[in-house]
């Protein structure tokens, strides 16, 4: 195995910040948008963005958490018991402009099935991504983020690996593994 940083703690807050600097840029005062972490890993990214959202606007952003599990196309081909996660959407997303956010995007199933599952919390007036790391090259589905931490030219047989501190790393780093 072999573990080669992309990003380090310094360059990842600042890519942080710019994020949110893009996000602002679109979305001005917030007042009418709301944002939902992905889970298990999406949320450590869209708590930090929100806390950071926060700072900037000095205002509280709403945030929300989705789960995919059940509403994957894979859901019953898994061999091994699926572990749900907590969905946690605590607004409702009528008419409202709804920031996705997931820490790695991949083939994209996992946000068709946000999608879908968002929908039990009304029609969003639009819906946007915003993934950290988008691993060019590697979708089934036409699903393109809106906003992007950094653009990693990776193998299917290679993984990221995000560390964050607010999960028990000693900080924050991320990674491709081969
Ligand atoms: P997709 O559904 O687009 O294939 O994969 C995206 C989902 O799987 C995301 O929720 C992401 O957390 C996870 N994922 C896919 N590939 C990676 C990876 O290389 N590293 C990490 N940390 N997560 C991944
Ligand atoms: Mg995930």
């Amino acid at each position: 195995m072999e573990k080669r940083l992309i990003l380090d703690t310094e360059l990842l807050q600042i890519t942080i910040n710019r994020l949110v600097e893009e996000l602002i840029e679109n979305h001005t005062d917030f007042s009418d948008t709301v944002l939902i972490g992905l889970q298990p890993r999406g949320i450590y990214l869209a708590n930090r963005i929100q806390k950071r959202l926060e700072e900037r606007l000095g205002k509280s952003i709403s945030i929300g958490y989705l789960d995919t599990t059940f509403y994957r196309d894979d859901f019953r081909r898994r061999e091994t018991p699926i572990q749900a996660n907590a969905t946690k959407v605590p607004f409702l997303i009528e008419d409202k402009k709804v920031i996705l956010i997931d820490d790695v995007l991949f083939t994209g199933r996992t946000v068709r099935a946000a999608l879908d599952a968002m929908i039990a919390f009304g029609r969003p007036r639009l819906v946007e991504l915003l993934t950290f790391i988008d691993r060019k090259y590697t979708r089934d589905l036409p699903i393109q983020p809106d906003y992007v931490g950094k653009r990693v030219n990776t193998l299917k047989t290679q993984r990221v690996l995000v560390e964050w501190m607010d999960q028990g790393a000693e900080s924050d780093k991320i990674w491709l593994v081969t």
